[in-house]
Order: C-alpha cells, then structure tokens, then sequence
C-alpha cells in the first residue's frame, strides 16, 4: 500500500512505538491509506497531529490473572484491556479468551473498533480486552474461576460511564454472567450497563445475542440489492461456527440463502443440502465439541480436518472466525468459482493481499468494521435500555439493527463516491468512521 509523506511518517512511528504487533501495524495501515484525500483536502487534520492521537491507545491495562484448575493446580494467565479512544462515549467492544491474545491483537481490535463504533452513530467510544486463556476443555467451574480472577483487577477500570466491555472469541453469554456476578459482588452495585452482551435476566437485551450475525447479512442485503442482487438460492460458506457464525447462518437460511459449509478450529463440514444451525449449536454450546462431531449427527455431511472452507464452491462467503484467516490463495479459489460477494462477519479475516484481489476482481467486498457492527450497535441499544431500566420487544431492537445496517451500508457508499472511490466499502467506512471521530477529537480540544 502507498501511503504519502504524512502517513507514512505516522505509519514508521506505529511501528516503532508498538514493536511485534504486526495485526495493529496492518489495521493502522489499512485506515492510513484509506484516509490520505481526507488530509489532503484537510491539510489542518495534520498540523493538530491527529493521526499520531489517534493511532496511540488513550490507555492500556495488563495484569496477572491468577486462578486454579479442577485438581488443585495453579495457572497464571495475562489480562488485557485496552481503551483506544473516548472521543465519542465510554471505551466500548468486547473481551477475547483465547491463547492467541496479546498486547497487540486487543490493539488492533481497539483500533478497529474506533471507526467501527463511529460508524454506528450511536455515542460509543472504544475499546477491547480479554486475556491468553485457552476455555477449550474447561469446566463451568474453572470457566467461572476464571472469569472471577480476571474481573478482580479488571472491576478497576470500567464502569457504564467509563469502559463497557462485552463478548468476542470465547466469550458468550455464560462468561459475560460470571464476569457480571463477580463485578457486582466487589463494587456492591448492579450496574446493568457495565458489561452488555448479559443474559435477559440480568438486564440483557433482546436480539443482542444475534445482532452481530444478523447485521451482517443485513448488510450483505443491501450490498447485493445495490448490485441488483438478492440472497434468494444463493450459496453460502461461513467460516467459524461461533456466535457470529451460527446468527449469520439462521439469517441467511430465513432469508432464502443455502449455506454449504462452515467452521471451526478443527476444520469444516461440508453440505450441499445446507448445514443445520440448529445441530451446530447442540455440537459447540450443549456438548462443547469440534466439528467432526458434526456427521454423527448429519450423515449427509462430510468434514474436512485441518482446513479453512474457502475452496467449496459459492456466490457468497462470509469469514465470521479470526483474524487473517482468508489469504490470497483462498481469495483467488473464490473468484474462480464464481463468488459474487463477501462480507467480513470477523474482525480483520481478509488479509491485505486478498482484499486487493478481491476489488481487483469487482466482488462486492464488506470490511468488518462496517458489516459487523450490529453487534456493538445493539451492545449500544442495551446500554440504554439498562440506563432507563427498560426493556424493548424482539421485533422493535431487531428492526433498529436493520435500519442502523442499512444506515452504515449507505454512508460507506456515499463517502466512497464523495472521495472518487465509487463502490469501494473499505475506503467508505474508513473515511466515515474517521470523520466522526476526528469531528469530536477537535471538539474536544488537546486532551
Ligand atoms: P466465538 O468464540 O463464538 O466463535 C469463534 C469461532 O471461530 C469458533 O467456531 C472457533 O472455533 C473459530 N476460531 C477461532 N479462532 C480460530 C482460528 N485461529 N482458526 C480457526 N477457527 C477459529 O466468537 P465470535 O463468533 O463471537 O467471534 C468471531 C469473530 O467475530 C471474531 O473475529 C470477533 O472479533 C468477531 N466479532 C464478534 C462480535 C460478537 O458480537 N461476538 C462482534 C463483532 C465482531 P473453535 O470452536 O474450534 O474454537
């Protein structure tokens, strides 16, 4: 990617500052490149070193977490949580457990989540945590020990004016529980807007658990319809077969779609006839196994160990697992097979060489910071619902996530064709969500 004199200065200090974190360096990269019109239309932007504010976290929290297994033994795990930026309302977005965490990886999902959450319009700043813990094969117990330690210093820091963490890989709603229980126990509050993402019971809000999933294919929708499209018998592969996945798959299926394939860490399962959502959730939440389980219960299906799903044929693909986990290769397997579309339900899945490929070829391509931000969007609606102690029906949040995709979907479109870049989602959200928050940074003045 070429960037200008300016950006690149900004660019080769990211780096020098944040040594080893090459996913921050690629998402800083990304929007860097996107936003150069800006600055040369707005040369101002630079003299208030805007960019060097907004590429350096507003803070970042590491900590012990100290717990102890089912047999007695100790384990020591890293904490993270880090606040990108405020500009716009309480640091905002979720909580990873996986043992691929660390410094920079919650770093890059803060960064993202700054324009993601801009883009909303919805008054969340942003920010993102989690820890180097691996649940797979955890009991409930040890999941609750865990998730009690790493609340006893993470309590600190949050608050629903302050910091509101939610959900992300290996976090869901039995987390977000345990996390609230502990958080209550020690501030002596049921502060319902501290952590969204909670069980109805607690404070939670309807269609939160699906929204991430279900805003993605709101926005694939609105994508295709703009391409004369509809998801009518089209087909679909999804990778991951997580929270995300599992939403984006039921959606798809009630929206007339067939999808063909989807993931795990294990491998894929692959189905002509379309996978059932409602066996994947019996595998991944009830009997918490990989997806070799899979064709014990669908004996039409065939599972395929050790590999991402990206060469079954499809008019749609929809990465919904982790980051960097569709490259060139599996970009190019796509094309050839005829993809029409594709839409980022993870953060940052696509790598840079592939989104290239992508546009290179006219897919419609939706970056995650725009088509998955109907999770953090009605993560917004539950904070307020929790602020004026109310709770809104199934249908009226559902339809407040469509409107917002459709909202988001529009202006990626219209600041892409503001800034000569017609079509081009990643330079739209970029742009849209960076405008927005640079509106509020120079509100706010030098803080
Ligand atoms: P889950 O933990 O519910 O599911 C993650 C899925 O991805 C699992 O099937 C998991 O497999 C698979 N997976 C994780 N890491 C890898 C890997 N390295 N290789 C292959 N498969 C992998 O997480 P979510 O569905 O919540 O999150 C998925 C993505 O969506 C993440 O990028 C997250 O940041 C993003 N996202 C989530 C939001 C939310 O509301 N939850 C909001 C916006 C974005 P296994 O079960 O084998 O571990």
């Amino acid at each position: 990617m070429a960037l200008d004199s300016t950006t690149t200065a900004v660019y080769n200090e990211v780096v020098r500052r944040n040594p080893a974190e090459p996913e921050f360096h690629q998402a800083a990269l990304e929007v860097l490149h996107s936003i150069q019109p800006v600055l040369q239309q707005q040369p101002e932007l630079r003299d208030a070193r805007l960019l060097e504010r907004l590429c350096e976290p507003e803070r970042q929290v590491m900590f012990r977490v100290v717990w102890t297994d089912d047999r007695g033994r100790t384990h020591v795990n890293r904490g993270f949580r880090v606040g990108f930026s405020s500009a716009l309302g309480p640091y905002k977005g979720g909580l990873r457990f996986h043992r691929s965490v660390n410094l920079g990886v919650v770093k890059f999902l803060a960064f993202e989540q700054i324009f993601k959450n801009a883009l909303t319009g919805l008054g969340i700043g942003a920010g993102k945590g989690g820890a180097d813990f691996d649940p797979s094969g955890r009991s409930d117990g040890e999941i609750m020990r865990f998730c009690q330690a790493y609340m006893t210093e993470l309590h600190r820091h949050i608050g629903p004016h302050t910091d509101v963490p939610a959900g992300d890989i290996g976090v869901g709603g039995r987390e977000i529980g345990y996390l609230f229980g502990q958080y209550k126990r020690i501030t002596n509050r049921f502060d319902a807007g501290t952590l969204t993402g909670k069980d109805l019971v607690l404070g939670g809000s309807f269609v939160r658990p699906e929204a991430t999933g279900y805003g993605v294919v709101y926005f694939v929708e609105a994508m295709l319809a703009e391409r004369g499209h509809s998801l009518e018998d089209k087909t679909v592969v999804v990778s991951g077969a997580g929270n995300v996945a599992q939403h984006a798959m039921a959606k798809l299926q009630q929206m007339g779609a067939t999808v063909v394939a989807c993931s795990d860490s294990s491998g894929y399962v692959h189905d002509p006839s379309g996978i059932r959502v409602d066996v994947l959730r019996e595998i991944k939440q009830n009997q918490r196994r990989k997806l070799d389980a899979y064709p014990e219960l669908v004996p039409t299906a065939r599972f395929v160990p050790d590999r991402a799903p990206w060469d079954v044929p499809c008019d749609i693909a929809v990465p919904s697992a982790t980051q960097n986990e569709l490259g060139e290769a599996d970009a190019i397997a796509l094309v050839k097979n005829g993809l029409i579309a594709v839409a980022e339900g993870a953060n940052m899945p696509c790598t840079p060489k592939a989104i290239d490929i992508l546009h290179d070829a006219g897919i419609a391509f939706a970056p995650g910071k725009a088509a998955n931000a109907g999770g953090v969007a009605t993560s917004a609606l539950e904070m307020q619902q929790n602020a004026s102690r109310d709770r809104w029906s199934f249908s009226d949040t559902d339809k407040t996530l469509a409107d917002t995709m459709r909202n988001i979907h529009s202006s990626c479109l219209i600041t892409a064709a503001d800034y000569e870049r017609p079509g081009n989602y990643v330079v739209g959200a970029n742009i849209s969500g960076f405008l927005t928050v640079a509106s509020a940074m120079n509100t706010l003045g030098l803080v």
